[in-house]
This record gives C-alpha cells, sequence and structure tokens, in this order.
C-alpha cells in the first residue's frame, strides 16, 4: 500500500476510537514502523510499504485504537531534546515538566549535588546532569521496576559525557553519598531510601521532585491513557493530593545543605497549600512558576537553617 493510504487508513481507525490527535498519532506510528521523517507524507506521499511493515502498522494502530499510550507502543519519549526509554512502569515524561527542570538549571552550578525524589524514568535528574558539569546525583523512588528504566536511560544518555551510573547498593548509607560525575539510583519509600537518622551527613545543594499529586477521586476521570495505562502510584496523591508534598518537604530540611534549594511540580491548583508547607518548614523565598498553559507547575524555595 502507498505510504499516504496507510496514513489516511490510520487517521480513519484512531478518529473513530475517539483519539483527539489522530492525524499526529496515524503520522508519528508511521514515522516509527517505517523507520522515515516528517517530510516523508509530503515529500515521498507515493511510497510503497512493505506487507511487513503494513502488518505492524495496522498493529500499532490497533494498539493505539484502545488507548495504549503512543509512547507505550514507540517505547520511547523526548524530554529537554532527550529520548527516555519508557514503559507502563514509568510516568511518560510530560512537557510541563521541562518548565521545573528549567527553572533548576540557573541554581545549578557545576559540581553541585542533586536529589531527584520520585526519580520514575529518571527524567529530571538525567536532563540536569546531561546539561551540567561535574554534578552528584541521586535518584530515588518506590518502584524498582521505575528505577531500572532510570538506569537504563542513564546508562544511555550520559555516557558520552562520561557520567557512571551505579544502583543496587546493599548499604544505603554508603550509596547516598553523592559523588561527582555519578548517579546513584535508590529504591526505597522517600527518604527511607536514604536511611535518614535525626542529623544526617548526607546533604544536598538541590532536591527537586515531582511526586504523585492527583487527588485519589481525580483519577478516575482522567483519560483512559493515564487512568489505565500509567502507574497508579506514579499518579495518586492521596484523598487531597498533597501526601507527598507533606512527607518530602518535611524530611528534604534534613539533607539540604545551607542555602540549598528545594523545587516541586505542582498541579494546577497546589499552589498555595505547597508554599505554605514550604513556608511552614523554614523556606524562605518561596517563587512559584506557571507553565505554557498560564497554570501554576513549580513552586520552589530556599532552606536557611532549623
Ligand atoms: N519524576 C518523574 C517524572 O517527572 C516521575 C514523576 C512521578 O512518578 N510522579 O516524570
Amino acid at each position: 500500500m502507498r505510504y499516504d493510504e496507510l496514513f489516511l487508513y490510520g487517521v480513519k481507525q484512531l478518529e473513530k476510537a475517539g483519539i483527539a490527535e489522530g492525524k499526529l498519532n496515524a503520522r508519528l506510528l508511521l514515522e516509527y514502523v517505517c523507520k522515515t521523517d516528517r517530510n516523508t507524507l509530503l515529500a515521498h506521499p507515493e511510497l510503497l510499504v512493505e506487507k511487513e511493515q503494513e502488518k505492524r502498522y495496522v498493529n500499532c494502530i490497533e494498539q493505539r485504537a484502545e488507548r495504549i499510550p503512543l509512547q507505550h507502543i514507540t517505547g520511547v519519549q523526548e524530554f529537554m531534546g532527550l529520548e527516555f526509554y519508557v514503559n507502563q512502569n514509568v510516568l511518560i515524561p510530560r512537557q510541563d515538566t521541562e518548565i521545573l527542570v528549567e527553572e533548576v538549571m540557573p541554581h545549578l552550578h557545576d559540581g553541585m549535588s542533586i536529589l531527584d525524589m520520585c526519580t520514575g524514568s529518571g527524567c529530571i535528574l538525567i536532563s540536569l546532569m546531561q546539561y551540567s558539569n561535574d554534578c552528584a546525583g541521586v535518584g530515588a523512588d518506590l518502584s524498582n521496576e521505575a528505577l531500572e528504566v532510570a538506569e537504563k536511560n542513564a546508562q544511555r544518555i550520559l555516557k558520552e559525557k562520561n557520567i557512571h551510573v551505579k544502583s543496587g547498593f546493599k548499604d544505603l548509607k554508603e550509596a547516598v553519598f553523592p559523588v561527582q560525575n555519578e548517579i546513584r539510583f535508590l529504591q526505597g519509600d522517600l527518604f527511607e531510601a536514604l536511611d535518614l537518622g535525626e542529623k544526617t551527613a548526607v546533604k544536598f545543594d538541590i532536591i527537586v521532585s515531582n511526586p504523585p499529586y492527583i487527588s485519589t477521586d481525580a483519577i478516575k476521570t482522567l483519560e483512559p491513557e493515564v487512568a489505565v495505562h500509567e502507574p497508579l502510584t506514579a499518579l495518586d496523591g492521596g484523598q487531597d493530593g498533597l501526601y507527598f508534598y507533606r512527607r518530602i518537604v518535611k524530611d528534604a530540611k534534613k539533607c539540604l545543605v545551607r542555602g540549598g534549594m528545594l523545587f516541586f511540580e505542582i498541579g494546577f491548583d497546589q499552589k498555595e497549600a505547597v508554599s505554605q508547607l514550604l513556608k511552614e518548614t523554614g523556606f524562605i523565598d518561596i517563587e512559584t512558576k506557571k507553565d505554557y498553559a498560564g497554570l501554576d507547575r513549580v513552586v520552589f524555595g530556599t532552606f536557611l537553617e532549623d
């Protein structure tokens, strides 16, 4: 079949299934299967697609029509100009989260240490390491399956920068000490992974987190791509959506250097509550940032001392 005929077939099927961006999805899947680029549809619509590829394309369209996310079919998502491997065990990196990374960047100086709490695919930490020099990174997550994805991404993306990726530490106390040009991945329930005592010797310059922040009741109102196919543990922020912010703010101050900064991604209606949490806990210079849709998306503050 011709390239453009297959494209039109895909559009029709996806629109019938109620997919909002049917044209875009049909084109991206065709490019994925045929290893072509966005120009092909315009420049070579007459291109004949091999039978084998045609079969694979039809199969991809069927999956997408069942509301399986595009990125679960192609296995990748671009974020901060880098290609991240994704699967059903991690939240697919969102464009909104690039705002969080961009807010951290001006405060991240060469050689600093960064903790990414709830690292998921690793997209935040890996981007920060990619666009800085000699930093030391630690990424923590509850899910071992997510950490496998993060590790794979870090290895592939940061290879050229000679940043070493380490995981699977037995002695957590040893594992958490950040080392320059190294990323360490730790499994645990938030700061448990850091094995904090009352006072800890582990101190970071920057802590960043995009924790699960959707209120439990709101999850069922999301599109099936998210509600059914993305990991619930990466979405569910408890009854009021603030469960993880409360826990992270409380422990973050124990492992920030004096003047260290905490950055959060937040939901559109969480600016007041999260800013208040930071204020109550002793953070100063609290600022917020909106995303490109004009919605509050990032809150950050500086910790001076207890
Ligand atoms: N930090 C990861 C991301 O931004 C995962 C976030 C999450 O699981 N809630 O994609």
